[in-house]
């Protein structure tokens, strides 16, 4: 895992105006702080760079984990994540099926 400056995290943080970038609850009414989140975990080469880093309240980082995707309930397609820097991508994530 890459260190994260405190000048980084707190850039990131700032951007995100200490929201949660997933669901955008504020950090004063979270229970614990927000983390910042690599949106591309590094285990897929993501990049520790602020264009992949995002605030994240510990209940979305826990939930998201390094995962690029998931199924999704209603048309159990494997389904990207939305990336919070990049416009969305639609179609079946065929590069994650092996
Ligand atoms: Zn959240």
């Amino acid at each position: 895992m890459t260190y994260i400056s405190v000048a980084l995290r707190r850039q990131v943080i700032a951007l995100a105006n200490r929201h949660c970038e997933y669901c955008l609850v504020h950090a004063d009414d979270a229970a614990f702080e927000h983390e910042v989140d690599h949106i591309v975990a590094e285990k897929h080469r993501g990049l520790t760079v602020l264009a992949n880093l995002a605030c994240a309240c510990f209940a979305c980082n826990r939930s998201k984990g390094s995962d690029l995707g998931s199924v999704a309930k209603s048309t159990e397609a494997l389904t990207r994540f939305f990336h919070l820097r990049c416009p969305p991508k639609t179609g079946p994530v065929t590069e994650l099926v092996s």
